[in-house]
C-alpha cells in the first residue's frame, strides 16, 4: 500500500501528500492520503475511509482504483474537491484477513465508544479535516450470504 501511495505522491507532488493519523494496536502507522488541486476555489471536502473490516479488501482496493482514476482521467475534479483518504483503517485486521482489530473489536461498532486506538485516530483526523461529505467503503459478498442462508434453511 505504501509503495502505491508513495508512487503517486512522487508523480503528483503538488497535488498528493501522505501523512499518518496514528498507529494501529500493533504499531503500524495508518496513512492518510490527501488529494487537492492547485486551484484556490472554495472546495467541497470529501472524506473517504476503507478497510475498517480487515476481511473486506474490496473497500481498500476500490480506493486505490479511485485514486488512479482521479489522477489520470479526472484531475479537473480536484479544482472543486479537497479529498482526504484513509484507505486501510484496520491495518492489523487487513494483514491477518480478520474482520476485527487486534483487540477483537469491530471498528465499525466503535465509532462512538472509541475503545480501540484506531477509532480515536480516525475520529481526530476526521474532525481535523472537517469534511462536507464522508464515505465509508465496505464489501458485500452476496454469494457467501446466499450460501449461508440456504445452509441455515437445512
Ligand atoms: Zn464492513
Amino acid at each position: 500500500m505504501m509503495e502505491y501511495l508513495t508512487t503517486y505522491s512522487e508523480e503528483f507532488p503538488n497535488i498528493c501528500s501522505i501523512d499518518f493519523i496514528g498507529e494501529s494496536q500493533k504499531g503500524k502507522p495508518i496513512p492518510q492520503f490527501r488529494l487537492t488541486g492547485e486551484s484556490k476555489n472554495r472546495k467541497i471536502k470529501v472524506w473517504i475511509q476503507g478497510g475498517l473490516h480487515g476481511d473486506e479488501p474490496a473497500g481498500t482496493e476500490s480506493i486505490f482504483y479511485l485514486i488512479d482514476q482521479l489522477l489520470n482521467d479526472s484531475i479537473h475534479l480536484l479544482n472543486h474537491l479537497d479529498i482526504s483518504i484513509v484507505p486501510m483503517a484496520n491495518i492489523d485486521g487487513y494483514e491477518s484477513h480478520d474482520r476485527y482489530a487486534a483487540n477483537g473489536l469491530d471498528l465499525n461498532r466503535d465509532q462512538t465508544k472509541l475503545m480501540a486506538k484506531e477509532s480515536v485516530c480516525l475520529k481526530q483526523a476526521f474532525s481535523d479535516f472537517g469534511p462536507h461529505v464522508a464515505l465509508d467503503l465496505h464489501e458485500y459478498r452476496p454469494l457467501e450470504e446466499i450460501l449461508l442462508f440456504w445452509e441455515s434453511m437445512g
